[in-house]
């Protein structure tokens, strides 16, 4: 079992990323199933902008 660091828990903490977004059709997108932001949507209140941790994932607007 991989030993966790406080590091990880604050990149956790930090991680905007959605990776399965189709519970709802109405919400999902193209990239559910995969790493990815959500710039703004109303379904998920709080995820703005770029994941501080991964600035590189793709978004979906
Ligand atoms: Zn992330
Ligand atoms: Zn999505």
């Amino acid at each position: 079992m991989p030993e966790i660091t406080v590091e990880d828990l604050n990149e956790i903490d930090d991680c905007t990323c959605i990776e399965f977004c189709d519970e709802d059709p109405k919400t999902a997108c193209g990239l559910s199933g995969a790493p990815h932001v959500h710039p703004e949507t109303p379904g998920f209140p709080g995820v703005t902008g770029p994941c501080p941790v991964h600035p590189g994932r793709p978004g979906d607007h």
